[in-house]
Parts: structure tokens; sequence; C-alpha cells
């Protein structure tokens, strides 16, 4: 579903991701993990096209992000293009930024109406069965302001699943969170994870990349350090880098 290759980006002088290569699977987890300023969440913003890479080939389920190819030239696409690519995409970040004056409900349902246009009912529903689904049933009726940081991270999942995206993006979403409302929002993860969704996890949470990622991908500096199921680059890590993050995380 994801392809990179030989990705670059800068901002000035700081050279932020230096060739970066990585593939991600349909159905597949993957976990970037990393010290802080290593370029993970440059990475994940570049391949919804919220930076624009400065050297490389990002491909999204066969598409080829933020350009068309003719001939053998690239033309960048326009906003517009650029927007319909990324309905394809969720992201959800580590601070939830939901709409404050809407409802969980309404929060769920705003995109679907909004960009896709679908009949409000029909979405009424999927949005119900959505809230369901993050274990917030009985909260659709609540402000963000009413809702625990756990309670809106999981509303923020249930709304990028409402416009049923190829590809789930997570930038550490757990981490603005107290600890004893991490677990709930893992679990959903986990399960989404479960049902097939192909996803892509910044985290700092360990056992949750043990547990739930396919590959796990160790980046410092920009560039891939070490790759590998979990139980290899976590459990028994050969980069000595590698082994000096973990032993500072775990
Ligand atoms: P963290 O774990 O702290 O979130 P990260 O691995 O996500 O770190 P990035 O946010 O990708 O790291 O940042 C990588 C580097 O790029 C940092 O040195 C940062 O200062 C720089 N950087 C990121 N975004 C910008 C920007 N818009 N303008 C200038 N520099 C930026
Ligand atoms: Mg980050």
């Amino acid at each position: 579903v994801v392809s990179a290759q030989r990705i670059y980006k800068s901002f000035g002088s700081v050279h932020v991701l230096k060739g970066i290569n990585l593939e991600v699977h349909e159905r597949e987890v993957l976990c970037l993990i990393g010290p802080s300023g290593s370029g993970k969440s440059t990475l994940l913003r570049c391949i919804n096209h919220l930076e624009k890479i400065d050297a490389g080939r990002l491909y999204v389920d066969g598409v080829l992000v933020g350009y068309k190819q003719r001939g053998d030239k690239l033309h960048e696409l326009r906003e517009k293009e650029v927007a319909f690519q990324r309905k394809d995409i969720g992201m959800v970040f580590q601070r939830f930024n939901l709409f404050p004056h809407m409802t969980a409900l309404e929060n769920v349902m705003e995109a679907p109406i909004q960009v896709r246009r679908e009949p409000k009912a029909k979405v009424r529903q999927r949005a119900h069965e959505l809230l369901e689904r993050v274990g917030l049933a009985d909260k659709a009726k609540n402000y963000p302001a009413q809702l625990s940081g756990g309670q809106q991270q999981r509303v923020a999942i249930a709304r990028a699943l409402a416009m049923e995206p190829k590809l789930m993006l997570f930038d550490e979403p757990t981490s603005a969170l107290d600890p004893e409302l991490v677990g709930d929002v893992l679990g959903v993860m986990k399960q989404l994870a479960k049902d097939g969704m192909t996803m892509v996890v910044v985290t700092h949470e360990m056992q949750f990349a043990r547990e739930v990622a396919d590959k796990v991908l160790f980046m410092d500096g920009g560039v891939v350090v070490e790759e590998g199921p979990p139980e290899r680059v976590i459990g028994s890590p050969r980069e000595e880098r590698t082994k000096s993050f973990l032993a500072r995380v775990l």
C-alpha cells in the first residue's frame, strides 16, 4: 500500500530525511520508532503529502503521491488533486484535534458529508457504528470538552475511519494521554489491526509494537538504521544505536 523509495526532505539546511526506503503491504502494521528529532513525524507527513519531498518516489496504493507522471517528466498536482489522493488516508495525531463546537457524532459525520456529499441519514448510521466500534456508543452527544483525552482520541480514530481509508497513519497517538487512558486507545488500534487495516504507527509503546507490528523500523538521524520483525528489532537488535535507544525507552 505504501512504497517509499529514497525519500529526501530538508527544511532549509536541516536534512531531516536522508534516503528513506520503506514498504508497507496491505493489512500490514508498520511501527516507526526512534529518538526525538529523527524524522518520524516528517516521514508520516510526507506519506500524505502534508510535506513535499525533495527527492525520491512515494507511492500510496500504487499512485504517485503529489505528482503526475507524463512521459519521463513529473508534474506537481494541484491542491485539489492532492486532497483527492489524501482522502484515502486517515491520520491521527498526538493531539486530538477534534472540532470543539461539534459533538462526537458530528465530528465523525463531518468529512463524509462535506467531502463525499453522502446522504446524512446513512452517514449518521455509520457514525454511530464507528463510535460503537471505538467503545463510545454512549458518548455520541458529548462535546470534546466533555470527554477524556483517551475518549477524544478514540473519536479522532472513528472520525478518520469514517472516510473508509485504505491506510491509517498514527503519530504518537497515546503520548499526550494520562497513563491510565493509554490502554483503551491502544486496544482500539489493536482491534483495527486485527480487522486488517493497513497502518503506519509512530509510537514509543514497545509492548504495542511487539504485539501488533508486522514490521518495526528504527530511524535515527533521518536514516533507517534497522528494520525487521518486532521480535528481531526490539528483541535482539543488531545495531548499537538501536540498542542504546531501546535501553532508554524500555
Ligand atoms: P519526535 O519524537 O520528537 O516527535 P520526530 O522523529 O517526529 O521527533 P520530526 O518532527 O520529524 O522528528 O523532526 C525532525 C527534524 O526536523 C527536527 O530537527 C525538527 O526540528 C525538524 N523539522 C520538522 N518540521 C520542521 C519544519 N516545518 N520546519 C523546520 N524544521 C522542521
Ligand atoms: Mg514526531
